[in-house]
């Protein structure tokens, strides 16, 4: 059997939740892959200790004020590599020769031009970024056949549809797919009622029952703002309609998503909740590769259940499925407006109950406009993130 080629894998956003699990995957299968570029926001110690374990051929903080400082501790460790600082260097890292697959895992809008970047220039996407695909969709999407490189999912829910569905981005109807079935886990206050909520802390909304991840995903799994945003990007990723796609809160969170065909066959994607499964697929595809994670033993698992999400309480979820209906750049708006509102409750400025509040302030203050690039785009994003520091100014 001939080897398999050696992937160089530009790891973005290194230092978090989704970057270390991957960072894991790759240092399981160093004759499949290597970590050719590090990049992190200001945690200049972590990615110094990255790049000594991993020893990439390039390592980007996007804080410029602390290159000299990732210089320095480098040298003092023995580690030679190229240094580059600030956004567009992370860019520029993407888009060139040092990686052909590229793992985006920036949180948030600051993702985008890299997400855009990757598919462009026809890197192998590992998409976790959501929020890029949610801002962008129909960008993204061009950007990809423009590269022709290959976007497999990272997020457990799509990269699960992605296992259950014939391969690419299938024509759906076509294949016989009637409905994306998304799974929620409920997040640490399933069950709750609005009263039950209005004092609840970033500490409370940040304890996921089932995951450990960054704290601005964490709060959008307790809001289901995470499970609007993945509504929106199963639409543009495989090119479901609003109707098609359901949500089903599934508190065990062992069923990571499904597809159902119309001979009422469904298939569903079951697994620890452990993102290195979904990680290393991606990173392997079509292969697969051992991935560190304890296999699913469903005899002593706690009975599968499935339920009904709670739209009423959880409103975050119904302003996703509004705002993908709106179309346009309705989903940009309702995403800046949700990363200003879920910094603010991370700060104490703002109640938990308020976040929902201050994104249906802000789509009703911008009605949704056609895509059409991405500088527009990103101007109606500044927009949208000054519409909602203005909301939350005069409500304190
Ligand atoms: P995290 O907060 O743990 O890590 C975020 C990373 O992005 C860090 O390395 C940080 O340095 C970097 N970063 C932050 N702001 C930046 C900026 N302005 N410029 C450059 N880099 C910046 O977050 P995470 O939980 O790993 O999530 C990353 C992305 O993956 C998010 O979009 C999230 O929705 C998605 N995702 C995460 C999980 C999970 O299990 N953690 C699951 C599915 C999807
Ligand atoms: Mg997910």
């Amino acid at each position: 059997m001939s080897s398999p080629t050696l992937r160089h894998v530009a790891v973005l956003g290194a230092t978090g939740s989704i970057g270390g699990n991957t960072l894991d995957v790759i240092a399981r299968h160093p004759e499949r892959f290597r970590a050719s570029v590090l990049t992190a926001h200001s945690n200049v110690a972590a990615l110094a200790e990255l790049c000594v374990r991993h020893r990439p051929d390039l390592a980007v903080i996007a804080d410029a004020a602390l290159e000299g400082e990732l210089a320095r501790r480098l040298a003092t460790a023995g580690v030679r590599c190229d240094i580059a600082s600030g956004h567009d260097a992370i860019t520029a890292a993407v888009s060139g020769t040092l990686c052909d697959t590229v793992v985006a895992a920036i949180v948030g809008a600051a993702g985008l031009d890299s997400t855009l970047a990757a598919a462009r220039t026809g890197k192998r996407l590992l998409l976790a970024n959501k929020e890029s695909i949610v801002m962008a969709g129909p960008l993204l999407l061009e950007a990809l056949a423009a590269g022709d490189g290959d976007l497999i999912p990272v997020d457990s829910e799509h990269n699960a549809i992605f296992q259950c569905l014939p391969g690419g981005r299938p024509d759906l109807k076509g294949n016989g797919v009637r409905r994306l079935i998304l799974t929620a886990s409920g997040g640490p206050f399933r069950g709750r009622k609005r009263a039950e909520l209005a004092g609840v802390t970033p500490e409370q909304a940040c304890k996921h029952p089932n995951w450990v991840m960054g704290r601005k995903i964490s709060v959008d799994s307790a809001t289901l703002m995470n499970k609007g945003l993945e509504v929106i990007e199963a639409h543009h990723l495989f090119g479901a309609t609003p109707d098609t796609i359901d949500v089903l809160v599934h508190p065990q969170s062992l069923v990571h998503s499904m597809v159902e065909y119309v001979d009422g066959s469904v298939l569903a994607q079951l697994g620890n909740p452990d993102m290195r499964t979904a990680i290393a697929h991606a990173l392997a595809w079509p292969a697969r590769v051992e991935a560190g994670v304890s296999p699913l033993d469903l005899a002593t698992s706690a009975p599968l259940a499935f339920e009904q999400p709670d739209l009423g309480t959880f409103r975050c979820l119904a302003l996703a499925f509004q705002a993908l209906r709106a179309g346009g750049d309705a989903p940009a708006i309702l995403n800046a407006a949700n990363e200003v509102a879920v910094d603010a409750f991370l700060g104490g400025g703002l109640s938990f109950l308020g976040i929902a509040d201050l994104v249906e302030s802000v789509l009703a203050e911008l009605p949704s406009q056609a895509v059409v690039d991405v500088q527009t785009l990103n101007e109606r994003d500044r927009a949208a993130r000054e519409a909602a520091r203005r909301v939350l100014r005069n409500a304190c």
